[in-house]
């Protein structure tokens, strides 16, 4: 079940451009920053209340978020991440409904959280993600 938005994906050209605005025109302090070796790219978390802003810059050209940037030059919102306590169940209700899945398995995203894409094609346009913390290794 979805409970919350966890997340709002921002593509960025460059993290070391981005972070100084949220930092100093917003105040958001950047709580941790990573590479996802397996999206390619490099993000950076800011907190605000409840929900996170994941800048994301492209490590590679054929990334996912270089291919945004070339669509949207100046940068922009990427993806909307909803927080479940289930992330495949929540592939098979989309699916069940008819809605297009880029992932049909969750992957390991950033912050250590399992995640999947839905395609923007199927969900009006917005990109959508479903995240949960990964369960911890037994
Ligand atoms: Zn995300």
């Amino acid at each position: 079940m979805i409970s919350k938005i966890d997340h709002l994906g921002i593509a960025v050209k460059s993290l070391a451009e981005a972070i100084p605005y949220y930092e100093r025109a917003l105040g958001l302090k950047c709580e941790h920053r990573e590479e996802v070796p397996s999206q390619k790219v490099r993000t950076a978390f800011f907190r605000c209340g409840e929900v996170h802003l994941e800048l994301l810059e492209p490590t590679d050209a054929d990334s996912p978020i270089a291919k945004f940037l070339e669509k949207n030059p100046a940068g922009g919102i990427h993806h909307v991440a909803f927080g479940s306590d289930d992330v495949t169940a929540q592939l098979k209700q989309a699916a069940a409904a008819g809605v297009k899945l880029i992932h049909e398995q969750p992957f390991d995203g950033a912050g250590g959280k399992l995640v999947a894409f839905l395609h923007p094609k199927s969900t009006f346009g917005v990109l959508t993600e479903f995240c949960m913390p990964k369960p911890a290794a037994k």
